[in-house]
């Protein structure tokens, strides 16, 4: 049994996180659970936070003074890395013009056109302040719309979601698989109602045959399929060869939507996320993190015919006090203009693919089994020797191990997400000697772990 080396939530306490530990203590009285996210507890590794004191490039300070090669970059929208210059400017000259007006700015255009020049599937945008907005949004409307044929409206209840996908925290989606299709889902968070969970189906991520007997027994009634194309929060899960392409084809053939959540995707993998990746178009695209350039902002796009549903065109009601916001989006117009310019993709791929290698080595020099999901700049490092393809096969991974990984890990600098099912984020600002450093980290915790019982 190895000694924690940080506090744990039975107080013990290290000197290097000393200021950490109190924080968070102080924090827990005042905060429920002492953040504002429940991720940020470190609930899933048994170990206390890490306070943040700033962050600059790849890395990040805490309050104890300790510096760390952060592949969490915020939970995705860093990819430009921290505290990037031009963003920074661009955000210094936004706030000297006021902080909010609630009425139009030349620069939403701006953002929606370069939204729109990026992805072929979108041509009209609704800019919104979260990824749980834009998804919430993305359900309305795919409830509503109807194609001509079929008069006004669809009545059409059910989505189709698949196990292991997140897209935020609205009711429909907090949801688990309920015992058949036909039931369709139970509720998974407190509060939500079951006469709202029903209305979600959950199935299986990767399953095709899934997919087409949930179309089989809610024929008519599906207003649409709501997927991660690559999966990204039970960790990296790529989808196998056609499986997008089969689900456009269902929901063509009974005339749903297919919707994409491109919230950690879009301008991640290929400036026109995995739709560009994979050449499978959705009806409509929810986007976030990275468009608001580490501010709040996300949105949802689409064809034209389905966004002009929205209020004040349609009749779908949404709205945001501080949609649009000054600040968040000159951020986003800064941080998508750098994207557009360099050679951006190119270079992400090449530090993740030095990562992944890295660290596949390192494993096997140390003889413990993992399984690495990359696609581009996300990737995870699974405890398995098998294949993960879906949630029941990262639920069956080595847990214990990936916390003992993390732990060691932060202990030498390099901050990973806190959750065996959560990705990691490499960014432009990750050097090759970031990437060296934490092969040479991964080394010796992968060395640790293999000598502890
Ligand atoms: N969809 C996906 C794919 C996400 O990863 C997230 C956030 N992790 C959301 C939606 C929700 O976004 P937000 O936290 O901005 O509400």
């Amino acid at each position: 049994m190895i000694e924690r080396q940080r506090t744990d939530y039975r107080g013990q306490m290290t000197e290097k996180s000393n200021k950490s530990a109190q924080a968070f203590a102080e924090a827990c009285n005042c905060l429920p659970g002492g953040v504002n996210s429940p991720v940020r507890a470190f609930g899933g590794v048994d170990i206390g936070p890490v306070f943040v004191a700033g962050a600059k490039g790849s890395k990040i300070h805490d309050i104890d003074g300790n510096e760390y090669i952060d592949y969490v970059g915020s939970w995705g929208p860093m990819i430009l890395g921290h505290a990037h210059p031009e963003v920074l400017k661009a955000i210094g000259a936004a706030v000297e013009k006021g902080t909010s007006f609630g009425a139009p700015t030349l620069a939403e255009t701006a953002l929606a056109k370069k939204i729109i020049a990026a992805f072929d599937s979108i041509e009209k945008v609704r800019l919104v302040s979260s990824g749980t907005e834009a998804v919430m949004t993305a359900i309305r409307l795919a409830r509503a719309y109807t194609p001509k044929k079929y008069g006004r409206f669809a009545n059409r209840p059910y989505i189709i979601k698949m196990a292991g996908c997140y897209h935020g925290h609205s009711d429909s989606l907090l949801v688990a698989a309920g015992s058949g299709l036909a039931e369709g889902a139970i509720a998974s968070s407190g509060g939500v109602p079951d006469s709202i969970a029903k209305l979600t189906v959950v199935i299986p991520y990767n399953d095709i045959e899934a997919a087409k007997a949930a179309f089989g027994t809610h024929k008519g009634k599906i207003a649409a399929v709501l997927v991660e194309p690559v999966a990204a929060n039970m960790g990296v899960v790529p989808p196998v060869e056609g499986y997008l392409q089969t689900l456009r084809n269902l929901c063509d053939q009974d005339d749903s939507l297919l919707i994409f959540d491109e919230v950690i995707t879009g301008f991640r993998l290929a400036l026109g996320g995995a739709q560009e990746l994979f050449g499978v178009k959705a009806d409509i695209t929810c986007l976030g993190k990275i468009i608001g350039g580490g501010l709040p902002a996300a949105a949802l796009g689409g064809r034209a015919d389905i966004m002009d549903m929205l209020a004040p065109t349609g009749p779908v009601y949404q709205a945001g006090t501080l949609s649009g916001n000054p600040i968040a989006t000159a951020a986003a117009n800064a941080t998508l203009d750098i994207l557009t310019k360099e050679d951006c993709y190119r270079r992400l791929e090449s530090s993740a693919a030095m990562l992944e290698a890295g660290l596949a080595d390192a494993a096997k020099e140390a003889g413990i089994a993992v399984t690495i999901n990359r696609v581009g700049s996300i990737m995870s490092c699974f405890f398995t020797e098998r294949e993960v393809r879906n949630f029941a096969d990262v639920q069956s991974t080595n847990i214990k191990r990936f916390k003992r990984f993390f732990a060691e890990m932060l202990e030498q600098g390099i901050y990973l997400a806190p959750s065996a099912y959560e990705a990691m984020f490499v960014s432009l600002a990750h050097s090759k000697a970031d990437i060296e450093k934490t092969i040479e980290a991964a080394k010796s915790c992968f060395r640790k772990i293999k000598s502890e019982k």
